[in-house]
């Protein structure tokens, strides 16, 4: 035996779902073994520079409440944070920051490597080692075998990874990086199904070489956040990005490369994120369109690199650079990599548990893009919910599974499971239900006790949260008494254009009007000011949301225990889904098609949306 006798848990992979596997069974006090092809690249973020963003950056808040890595690490290592539709209601406000690309991988590695429990071995794994249809062990490309009682497998885009830049393809998993072989084939032996999806990546180029007088800048937040609820560093200094756009010079360029596009040329099969298409992808499909916007991005605090993001292809080199040398702003480019496209394995993750846990092998799990999802967030998140299961079922505990009310990694992972997908699944807001309960802001308070039990979040963190709670609770009632009479506020009121109270009035009624906010109000109210001095910031913005959308929280509330009580509900044979012209289309013939047994059942058969489920609601009179 090498090494160790035998490990709790093995994770294959050392991307952003095996990291948070590998930390989160290791921190519960699993023995653990981290397998990854070359270690130089641990929490490689092999796109973009930047964690979070509409939906997801409420993902790495989950992560961070359950006591798992990502945001603490992004807070070390960002170098600009932008709170994203602060416009909009707090439901949508999400998270995002540029992230310095080598200070994250390096950030992650030091994280790991502090971990008691964790043991590292650099090598490719070739296949597994099963027993009775379950797995003890894996087998690397040296031969050697490590036993483990749980196996995690997290290979993201390098299962039969192939490469595409114009007419030239080559196997790897990621630029300048091996593929990985024999997985897939063993599994698809054991009576796996696998499928194949794509996706890519744009050029990178010196920003010495670029003219930023030409391009819009766009700075961070004045008062930047952050992602954990822990004492992470908040920003002081922040680096811009930049906005230009294509022109239809470029878009001219780009066509003379159609013919030897690997995609228009249906080299490439596998299907891609429609969500982030490939700069000619756009040109192509939206023909009417004479810009699309280029985002410049640094790729951290000490380098010069910078990611073109809208500029994903896979196009042939040169040209790629002369369209890009086309954009405005970007006429002296030096390119230091080229855009390229990338063909790899999946399994489609309905062949999991809830747990991650494949149905066919025992005590194996799937986390990140080798289960059809696309991004770091969605990979992250899964591999912390794999690793706490491989660390449960080990040590016989009981599973740990988040409702869809709960959090957007249980609709995440109720989708894959349940739904299925044949393109990369990314998180967007519009596939949670109950998004107005599942916000950036109370991912702590939602989520932090759950952790906590399982001995992964910490009592520090559990303390905060006891704090937070017990001080809303305080500023709500505080805000309910709070009376404010007509002389002292109407003043106020007239410049900001609110109608002007003639009685007395409590602080809670004003600040349900859309244009007051809490600052502006203590600003014009000294007392209440004083009143609200001693309370943490985050317990006063978690105090506004809950008197300023009292009415809709509460109506949320009571869907989701609805729908929970639902969940159960037989539908099969008492409806008759032609006679409800509300269903739409696809979803008719979806539910004619599977029959579903029940309500939650068909709430999750792909194309029937939660609109569909309210029709089918009102037709069972709940
Ligand atoms: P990865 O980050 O891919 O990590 C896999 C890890 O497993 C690596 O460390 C690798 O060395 C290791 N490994 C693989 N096989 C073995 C083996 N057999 N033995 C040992 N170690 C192994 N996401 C977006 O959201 N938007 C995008 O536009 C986007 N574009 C992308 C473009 C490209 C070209 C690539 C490569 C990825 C892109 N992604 C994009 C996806 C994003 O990078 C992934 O979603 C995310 O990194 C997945 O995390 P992961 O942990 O599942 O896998």
């Amino acid at each position: 035996m090498f090494q160790q006798e035998e490990y709790d848990v093995i994770v294959v992979g050392a991307g952003h779902a095996g990291c948070e596997a590998a930390a989160a069974a290791a921190n519960m006090g699993s023995k653990v073994l981290l397998v990854t092809m070359n270690m130089n690249t641990i929490a490689q973020m092999s796109c973009n520079p930047a964690m979070g963003g509409v939906a997801k950056g409420q993902i790495v808040r989950e992560v961070d409440a359950l006591g798992g890595q990502s945001g603490i690490i992004t807070d070390k290592t960002m170098i600009q944070f932008r709170m994203l539709n602060r416009s909009k209601g707090p439901a949508m406000w999400s998270p995002r920051a540029q992230s310095d690309r080598m200070r994250f991988a390096e950030e992650w590695r030091m994280t790991l490597e502090q971990t008691l429990n964790v043991d590292f071995w650099q090598e490719a794994v070739t296949g597994l080692v099963v027993e009775n249809d379950t797995v003890i062990g894996v087998k690397t490309q040296l031969g050697i075998e490590f036993r483990g009682k749980a196996v995690v497998l997290t290979n993201g885009t390098f299962l039969n990874g192939l490469i595409h830049i114009g007419e030239k393809q080559f196997g790897g998993g990621r630029a300048a990086e091996s593929r990985s072989t024999g997985i897939t084939e063993q599994l698809k032996e054991l009576g796996f199904e696998a499928g194949r999806m794509k996706t890519g990546t744009p050029p990178r180029v010196d920003g010495r070489s670029l003219d930023y007088s030409k391009m819009e800048e766009q700075s961070g937040d004045a008062e930047p956040s952050k992602f954990s609820y822990l004492d992470t560093p908040t920003l002081t200094k922040q680096r811009p990005c930049y906005i230009t756009y294509t022109n239809p010079e470029v878009h001219e360029i780009l066509k003379e490369g159609f013919e030897k596009s690997p995609m228009f040329q249906g080299r490439i099969k596998g299907l891609g994120p429609r969500y982030c298409p490939s700069v000619e992808d756009k040109i192509n499909r939206f023909a009417d369109k004479d810009r699309h916007q280029i985002f410049v991005e640094p790729e951290g605090w000490s380098t010069v690199e910078v990611y073109v993001n809208g500029f994903s292809s896979s196009l042939p080199e040169d040209v790629q650079y002369r369209a890009l040398r086309k954009i405005a702003g970007f006429e002296n480019a030096k390119m230091f990599r080229p855009g390229y496209a990338i063909e790899y394995d999946f399994f489609p993750p309905t062949q999991l548990h809830l747990t991650l846990e494949t149905k066919r092998i025992k005590n194996l799990y799937f986390a990140g893009q080798i289960n059809g999802t696309t991004g770091y967030e969605e990979a992250a998140c899964q591999g912390l919910m794999a690793g706490i299961n491989a660390h449960n079922r080990v040590h016989g505990k009981e599973p740990f599974i988040l409702k869809r009310s709960e959090a957007y990694i249980g609709v995440l992972i109720d989708d894959l499971v349940n739904k299925g997908t044949d393109e990369p699944y990314r998180m967007f807001t519009s596939r949670a239900e109950h998004r107005i309960l599942l916000r950036q802001d109370n991912a702590d308070l939602r989520l932090t006790p759950l952790g906590h039990s399982l001995g992964l979040a910490s009592d520090e963190r559990m303390e905060r949260v006891r704090e937070k709670q017990e001080q809303t609770a305080e500023i709500v009632k505080l805000l309910k008494n709070f009376g404010i009479e007509p002389t002292e506020i109407n003043g106020w009121l007239e410049e900001i254009g609110s109608a002007t109270i003639h009685e007395k009035t409590r602080a809670v009624n004003l600040l349900r009007r859309p244009n007051v906010e809490l600052p502006e109000l203590t600003r014009a109210l000294p007392t209440l000011a004083l009143a609200l001095g001693q309370y943490r910031p985050d317990a006063l913005e978690q105090a506004v949301i809950l008197v300023k959308y009292e009415a809709y929280l509460e109506k949320e509330h009571q869907q989701a225990a609805r729908v929970q009580e639902l969940e159960d509900f037989a539908i099969r044979g008492r409806l008759d889904y032609k006679a409800m012209p509300a269903l739409s289309h696809e979803a008719r013939e979806k539910l004619l098609k599977i029959q579903p047994e029940t309500l939650g059942q068909a709430s999750r058969i792909s194309g029937v949306s939660p609109a569909d489920v309210s029709v089918l609601m009102v037709y069972l009179g709940r």
